[in-house]
């Protein structure tokens, strides 16, 4: 197993059908011991509880910073380390740059980019101090293709700002033994985009994808079990996409 003994926190990860909870499921399968963070309503007690006994979940916001912190304060204490670190939480909004308000704004970067920086410098310290860790942060590819087939252009720029803030944390702890990569999922079916594809528009997304098929959760999950194990050890400041081959 490519994660035994190792501790992967992963935020966003409660939902059933999402990308977080197929990666959850696949860290654990890796060996790994997995903390599932998700807001109170995604129930991640009861998510973890799905994957077995040993795993954990915890209420966290990752908007608010004093919530990331006491969220990888008690992962500490019940797991005794974080090795890995998966940012997923996300949301979406499917709307025209006129459109955009400032509630929208807000509410789209603060998910995706401030969670990201918040979760990041919570589990600094304990990494630090182990000189070692990885984390993976999900960006999209509506960050490269400057539009998303269904999110918003404020979703490209938090996305595209993942995937920045990812290359300098990059670059900051290098020194530390932590590498940090990034993910650009194309479109995977998950309820971030249920019922937002009309039919009539399905064929015309497939034509853009070379595989022809929309991606499954656990076409990502493999990928970040790759970037969170030592088979990427020498891997940092990476952006692997996962689209189908929707940039060719
Ligand atoms: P999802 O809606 O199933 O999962 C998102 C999760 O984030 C949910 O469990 C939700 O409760 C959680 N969350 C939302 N706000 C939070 C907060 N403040 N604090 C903690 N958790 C919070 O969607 P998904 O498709 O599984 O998305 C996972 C990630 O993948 C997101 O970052 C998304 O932007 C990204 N992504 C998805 C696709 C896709 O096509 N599904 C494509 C590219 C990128």
């Amino acid at each position: 197993m490519l994660l035994a003994d190792k501790v992967a926190l992963i935020t966003g990860g409660a939902g059933l059908n999402g990308l977080g909870f197929a990666t959850a499921r696949m860290l654990a399968a890796q060996g790994a011991r997995v903390v599932i963070l998700d807001l109170e309503r995604a129930d991640p007690a009861g998510a973890a509880a799905k994957l077995g006994p040993q795993h954990v979940g915890l209420v966290a916001d990752v908007t608010d910073k004093a919530s990331c912190e006491r969220a990888a304060k008690a992962a500490v204490e019940q797991c005794g380390r974080i090795d890995i670190l998966v940012n997923n939480a996300g949301i979406t909004q499917p709307r025209k740059t006129a459109d955009i308000t400032g509630a929208d704004y807000d509410a789209v970067l603060d998910v995706s980019l401030r969670g990201t920086l918040y979760m990041s410098q919570a589990v600094l310290p304990a990494m630090r101090a182990a000189k070692s860790g990885s984390i993976v942060c999900i960006s999209s590819v509506s960050a490269q293709r400057g539009g998303g087939i269904l999110g918003g252009p404020h979703y490209s720029a938090a996305k595209a700002g993942v995937l920045g803030l990812a290359r300098a944390m990059a670059r900051e702890f290098g020194i530390d033994g932590i590498r940090v990569n990034c993910i650009t999922p194309g479109l995977i079916a998950t309820d971030i985009n249920k019922g937002l594809i009309p039919d009539d528009r399905m064929q015309g997304i497939l034509d853009q994808i070379p595989l022809n098929r929309i991606g499954e959760p656990a076409d990502v999950a493999g990928c970040v079990v790759f970037l969170a194990s030592p088979l990427a050890k020498y891997c940092t400041g990476i952006t692997l996409d996962v689209n189908g081959g929707m940039l060719i």
